[in-house]
């Protein structure tokens, strides 16, 4: 069938132009990663568009961050150089014999495009679109190098105006941390004190913790009513976090027997409970923890919660009824 309708084909020359940048670094990267990494390196995949370009080779190991830094040195320097890009056409024997580099397994015809950026330095086979000389790409930048399978490495990277935009954008998040820091002198220097001074303050709260924790121990284990052969603990106690009560209540075990234990907090205004059954009361009472929560304290609370047999804890959003929910368990006794 014919179309008789006429088109207008029209390059986006916003699109070409980052595009043909990015083509042409892959030439370049693909040349110097071969004189940086070894001859071993062949293309395995490749793809370009206006916002990056990314390249899959054989490699065997890790890219480390000094040959992608001497990677993207070589690339810039033949940036700098401005070499023209040469585009010939030729017999393929021709082509060969010039050592341009072709991709396996590809099929080319008897004549071939050859495309030169310093004949010493790069030529291979291509079809593709690429800048007059190097010198339009500006500058070229690695974004980020991985593992894509066994023996083949992935780098993706940026030339042109994307580059000076990603160079750009982490100009910026370097500003934005010196504000945040107030400005030192000596930005990695100030996040290294941070970092250390972090620990410090953990390494303090969880030595306050530990003896907080004995010391409300202490006191509970002054509070024990013993019901109906029952050792019963119940008490709002004063803790920051919810796990803190779990804690207490671990530390309470081994100074009881046949206990049951309510603890109660309100953390930020919230309510936070802790239900621990020694396990022979659990199974003489066919008592469940995570049952009591449910049925006697959330509703008190206005929450949910669960756990094991023997430890449940709830969290809610009414910490009023605290009292209450102490005398509850109690009752059940
Ligand atoms: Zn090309």
């Amino acid at each position: 069938a014919t179309i008789s309708t006429k088109v207008i084909a029209k390059i986006n020359a916003g699109k070409r132009a980052p595009t043909q940048a990015h083509h042409t670094a892959t030439h370049l990267m693909h040349a110097v990663l071969r004189s940086v990494l070894g001859k071993h390196v062949a293309q395995k995949g490749s793809l370009v568009n206006e916002e990056y370009l990314r390249f899959d080779f054989s490699h065997f190991a890790k890219v480390t961050d000094e040959e992608i830094t001497k990677v993207e040195a070589l690339v810039n320097e033949k940036i700098r150089e401005n070499i023209p890009v040469v585009i010939k056409e030729m017999k393929k024997d021709d082509a060969t014999a010039t050592g341009a580099m072709a991709l396996f397994g590809e099929k080319y015809g008897d004549v071939v495009r050859v495309v030169e950026i310093d004949p010493n330095y790069s030529i291979e086979l291509c079809g593709g679109t690429h800048v007059g000389s190097t010198g339009e790409l500006g500058i070229f930048k690695i974004k980020q190098e991985s593992a894509i399978g066994a023996g083949v490495r992935r780098i993706e990277a940026v030339s042109g105006k994307a580059a000076e935009d990603l160079i750009n954008e982490q100009f910026d998040l370097i500003r934005g941390i010196r504000d945040i820091l107030k400005h030192p002198k000596d930005i990695g220097k100030a996040i290294e004190n941070l970092v250390l001074e972090n620990g410090e303050l953990k390494k303090n709260i969880e030595k306050y913790e530990t003896q907080n924790i004995a010391t409300i121990k202490n006191a509970l284990l002054q509070k024990v009513e013993t019901i109906g052969g029952i050792n019963f603990i119940g008490s709002i106690v004063n803790v920051s976090n919810a796990e803190t009560l779990k804690k207490i209540c671990f530390s309470l075990k081994n100074d009881l027997k046949d206990y049951v234990i309510v603890l109660a907090t309100a953390i930020d205004g919230k309510p936070n409970v802790a239900i621990m059954l020694d396990e022979a009361v659990a199974t003489s009472k066919n008592w469940e923890a995570p049952k009591i929560i449910k049925e006697h304290i959330t509703p008190l609370i206005k929450g949910g919660g669960g756990g094991q047999i023997t430890l449940a804890t709830a969290g809610g959003q009414d910490s009023t009824r605290l009292n209450e929910v102490i005398e509850k368990v109690k009752s059940l006794l």
